[in-house]
């Protein structure tokens, strides 16, 4: 068991991080943004950096390669989809896509580049560990609600629009 304290001051115990955001065991701060049968989508838990969007694929799997093709079709679908709801709803202008196989349950970043905190570390994938301890370290409660209100907007953006499906 792993236990973690998010940036709402809520402590959760979990297996797996990704399978208890997807059972609805862990409740991500402001809640799920988007979940379909093949991936969730919503705010990391323990940073409150807004816009900041985790995609994970529902099945307990390590890898990129052990995707089925429909998992890769929605994965990228909605890396696309979340990045464009960011930059449409003025969230942020560049974004940056990590993926780690060193976590058991596949899952991408979605980090948000932004000005303020890439001149003081460094754009790109350099300053991405120091931007989330500045972060965890130097957040107030204004740009908490800025996050909570950034899923608000992100939980509309998706169930307001009508796509291909
Ligand atoms: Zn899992």
């Amino acid at each position: 068991m792993k236990e973690i304290t998010d940036y709402l001051g809520n402590n959760w115990k979990y297996d797996c991080m990704s399978c208890s955001i997807a059972n609805g065991n862990l409740k991500l701060p402001g809640g799920l943004v988007f979940e379909n049968n093949y991936l969730t989508i919503g705010a990391d838990p323990e940073i409150p950096l807004n816009g900041f969007m985790v995609i994970a694929t529902k099945r307990h799997i390590n890898s990129i390669s052990e995707t089925t093709s429909q998992e890769r079709y929605e994965l990228i679908d909605y890396i696309s989809r979340t990045i464009k709801a960011l930059k449409d709803l003025e969230i942020v202008k560049e974004v940056l896509i990590v993926q780690e196989e060193r976590s058991k349950h596949l899952h991408f970043w979605i980090f948000p580049c932004y000005e303020k905190y890439t001149s003081l570390f460094g754009r790109g994938i350099v300053g991405v560990n120091d931007i989330i301890k500045y972060v965890k370290e130097n957040v107030n409660k204004e740009e908490i609600q800025e996050c909570l209100k950034t899923v608000e907007k992100l939980k509309e953006y998706f169930g307001g629009r009508k796509w291909k499906e």
